[in-house]
């Protein structure tokens, strides 16, 4: 039988302490839905768990000023039922109403799918079409990582042992995007993606002012095909220029062979949902 100490701090700082005096010895858990089949399959042998789920401040969505504000501890579920998110970051609505089942999404959390940095992560495209910045916060304070610079390889992070996801921010400017991601799997539930695309676009007439294109699954980590991007900039919209970002997008990336699929397929699937993700982004800008 695993044995290991369940601690459920009430705040913070008595996170803070308790990574302290447990160090490398202790896990941070938030919906274990990671966490416990990775003590099951024996990659984890914690002495102690401390549980996250005592934080509930820091499970939320909303909208200020300054941006949107989603809390690491909201829940997938929470986040697939907020008309906010499905309306205005329309891409994560896609990702986190795409996770397990919806016992999985009902605990499973935003932050612990960006934390354990599988590279089918369904929010980690999402957020990075929407210009996400992580915020963590350790004893000695707070800082910001755009997603961009978060994920450092399979399952790694920038993030230090002594520091816990607290919020991603999504600027306002976002609001003006339409997004939308496409989870490429073989079954329609309970499977994790062969390929994520996620598109956000920014038009005004028939120009596209600014775009962003994530990929998850096509890189040692969820990245950004910002060639593809800069190439859409400033275009006037047709099926060719998407066609064409598509294709740039399918360059950039550098999928591996796997069980799941082929690299070579992987590359003509991002080169097929790169337009088709674009269209259905503007469908929905044109819709709000
Ligand atoms: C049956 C099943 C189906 C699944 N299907 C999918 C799927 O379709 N798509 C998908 O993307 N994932 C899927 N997953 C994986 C998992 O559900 C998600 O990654 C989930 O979002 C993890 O969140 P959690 O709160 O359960 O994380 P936990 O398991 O609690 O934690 C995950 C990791 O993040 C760390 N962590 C958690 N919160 C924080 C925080 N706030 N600050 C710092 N570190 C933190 C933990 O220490 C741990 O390393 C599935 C899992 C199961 C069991």
């Amino acid at each position: 039988m695993i044995d290991y100490e369940y601690l459920k701090p009430k705040d913070l700082e008595e996170v803070f302490s308790l990574l302290k005096s447990y160090g490398e010895r202790a896990v941070l858990i938030a919906g274990g839905t990671d966490v416990m089949v990775n003590i099951r399959n024996k990659k984890l042998a914690p002495e102690a768990l401390i549980s996250l789920r005592g934080l509930e401040d820091l499970a939320y969505v909303k909208k200020g000023e300054d941006g949107y504000h989603i809390g690491a501890l909201a829940t997938h579920r929470m986040l697939e039922t907020s008309s906010l998110v499905q309306s205005e970051l329309s891409a994560l609505y896609d990702g986190a109403s795409q996770v397990g089942s919806v016992q999985i999404r009902n605990v499973a959390t935003v932050g612990g799918n960006i934390c354990n940095a599988a590279p089918s992560a369904d929010t980690a495209s999402p957020l990075l079409a929407l210009d996400a910045v992580a915020v963590l916060r350790g004893p000695g304070g707070s800082r910001k990582v755009p997603l961009t610079e978060f994920f450092t390889g399979p399952s790694q992070t920038v993030r230090a042992s002594d520091e816990v996801l607290v919020e991603f921010e999504i600027p306002s400017e976002m609001g003006q995007f339409g997004s939308a991601y496409h989870k490429h799997s073989r079954r329609k539930a309970m499977d994790l993606p062969i390929l994520g695309v996620a598109v956000s676009l920014k038009i005004e007439g028939e120009i596209i002012r600014d775009a962003r294109i994530a990929l998850s699954v096509a890189a040692p980590t969820p990245m950004r095909a910002m060639e593809a991007e800069a190439y859409l900039k400033g275009k006037k919209l047709s099926d060719d220029v998407l066609i064409e970002a598509g294709k740039i997008a399918a360059n950039e990336a550098s999928p591996r062979d796997s069980l799941r699929g082929k690299a070579w397929y992987r590359k003509e699937m991002i080169e097929t949902f790169v337009p088709r993700m674009a269209h259905k982004a503007l469908e929905r800008l044109k819709n709000r």
